[in-house]
Parts: C-alpha cells; structure tokens; sequence
C-alpha cells in the first residue's frame, strides 16, 4: 500500500474542503477502499474519513424515508421502519456480503463499490476500467460472472450491489453535497453504463459527497420479493437478481416495479417488461413475454451465455410467486 495523507473531518464542510484536494477519496466503512488500496489498484493521495460526520440517522416521513449516508447496512435492513414499509430494501441488503461486512458497511459506500470482475483485481490484465485504453481481458477470457446488458466492447463488468437494486426499483434518489451545493441525483442514473468510458463509473464528481438516500413510499410495498441467484447460498455476489413489487387487482397488473442485479454495470431498472406487465393479466404468459422482451438485446459473451436465460426465468418465478 503506497502511503497517504489520513484527515479524519469532524463535520459536512470540513469533509467536503478536504475531498478538493486532488487525488483525494472518501473513506467510510473501507470494506471496498481499503481492499483497492491494499491491491495498489485505488491509490488516494489523501483519505477523508467520514465515520465522524452526522449522516448515521434512518427518518420516516410522511411519503417516504431519508437515509443518511453513513448508515451501516445492517442497521438499514433491520431497521424497524425499513422492515415494515420497504421490505424489499430489507431483504436485498440481508443477500449482500456477510453479516460482518454489512455491520461496517455504509449507505453511501454501497453506491460506491467497484465492480468484482477478477481481471480488474489483476494488475497483470489489462483492464480499460483500471487502466484507460489497455484493452480488456475479459471479453475473451473466464467471463461467467459478467454482463449481459448494456455492455460494450470496452467493458463487460457488472455492477456488484444488492441494496442498489432494490433502490433502483423503489425510485430511489441520492443527495450529494459539494463546494458548490447540493444536488439530487436518481439512483437510476447514478451509476453509468460504460460506453466508451468504463473508468467513470457513477454521475458522482470527485468533490462530491454522497449525504442521504431518499426513497419514496410505495403503497404496494409489502408484495414485494428480491430473489438472488448465486453459487453459494450467502457470501456470494449475484449470477442474477431480481428486485420485484407487484400488485394485482382482479387478476390484472395495476402496478409494478422490476429491476436486475448482476446482469449489468449498473442496477437494470426493467422498464420494457414493466410497460408491458401494467394493464396485463397477472399470468405466466404475461410474465414470461415480459421477460423475453427486457432481454431481448442481451449479449452473451461465451461463459456468461446462461444468464439470459437466467435472468428470463428468475423475472418469471420471482413474479409469478407473487402474483
Ligand atoms: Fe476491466 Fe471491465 Fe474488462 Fe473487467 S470487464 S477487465 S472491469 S474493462
């Protein structure tokens, strides 16, 4: 690990001044950082630790709940007000990492966790997202765990969160603060696709500070699932992943919402199937053309062939189980 300027910020301005400075990161639970920085992969010239900062507090209100961003991801799922009106949020938090690692890490950390693809790890790979212009090795190389959706020929990694996932689905927006205000960005287009650019990965600028995380209600929020396919049954990142909320009313869709983990850079909000599934009776069949039509521009590049499939069956089984 190369050395580094370490600033522990006791308040918002303080942390945000101190981030100017160039080549300087954030750290709040490090479970990502501190790994990057260990694999000489992140090098910050200066880290600002943000553990001290007031952001650590869940507030329902009346048409939604704010999370701070330094809410620990075990606190967030088995917060009562989270449990109750976004089980979804819950439950996909409660599939992520191990209990150890969600008792350090953070909110705002979550957003910003970095892809698991082995060739980024690799400093002997080259990989356009560590490297700008190197090339990618994964395109013809062990690429089970990669994207389907929304890849280029510059990157095929995907995007490795659970929480993001259910966030996308529930509409979430995340706030940030820098030297020159605050901003509120929508969880769905705050991580990027990689297009030519895979190195820039959020619509984050370096300054900024993520501070909360605003979900609004959602009146159908309790029949809601997140299903995770994985190699292992915890501790495992996921194949594919499926955020769903639906309501049916006389066996009609009247409403719904859908996103995919681990088939993308990014959580794939799933709005071809959702504007196909609203006004269509709650069936198989509906499910299943739903499905077919979200992954119609799927690519697969080899290994990764069978998570189209994946992806159709698990959209079909998650919403079929609660129809
Ligand atoms: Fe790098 Fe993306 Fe290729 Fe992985 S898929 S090696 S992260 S460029």
């Amino acid at each position: 690990m190369r050395t580094f300027v370490y600033v522990s910020a006791p308040d918002v301005p303080t942390a945000i001044q101190a981030v100017t400075t160039p080549g300087a990161k954030f750290l709040g639970g490090g479970t990502n950082l501190v790994d990057l920085m260990r694999q000489d992969i992140e090098h910050p010239t200066t880290v600002v630790d943000i553990t001290r900062l007031p952001l650590s507090e869940v507030r329902a209100y009346e048409n939604g709940v704010r999370i701070g961003a330094l809410v620990r991801n075990s606190h967030l799922a088995a917060h009562p007000v989270i449990r109750s009106s976004y089980p979804l949020l819950s439950q996909a938090i409660l599939h992520g990492a191990s209990a150890q690692l969600r008792n350090m890490a953070t909110v705002g950390g979550n957003l910003m966790q970095r892809t698991r693809c082995l060739y980024f790890y690799d400093t002997t790979a080259a990989c356009n997202k560590r490297q700008p212009g190197s090339g990618c090795d994964a395109l013809d190389g062990f690429n089970r765990n990669h994207a389907v959706l929304g890849t280029t020929d510059t990157c095929i990694a995907s995007h490795p969160s659970d929480m993001c996932v259910a966030l996308a689905a529930l509409d979430a927006t995340v706030e940030v603060e820098s030297t020159r205000g605050v901003r509120r960005i929508p969880v769905t287009e705050f991580h990027r696709l990689p297009g030519d650019t895979p190195h820039v990965e959020t619509a984050l600028a370096p300054d900024e500070l993520i501070t909360a995380v605003d979900v609004p209600a959602l009146p159908f929020a309790a029949t809601c699932r997140y299903r995770k396919v994985r190699d292992r049954a915890s501790y495992a990142f996921a194949l594919v992943s499926v955020a769903a909320a639906l309501q049916v009313v006389d066996g009609v869709v009247a409403d719904v919402r859908l996103a995919l983990g681990g088939v993308a850079a990014k959580p794939w909000r799933a709005y071809v199937a959702e504007e196909l599934l609203r006004g269509a009776p709650a069936t198989v069949e509906t499910f299943r053309r739903a499905a077919e039509a979200e992954l119609a521009p799927a690519v697969g590049r080899g290994h990764n062939d069978f998570k189209i499939e994946l992806a159709r069956r698990t959209i079909v089984a998650t919403l079929g189980g609660l129809a």
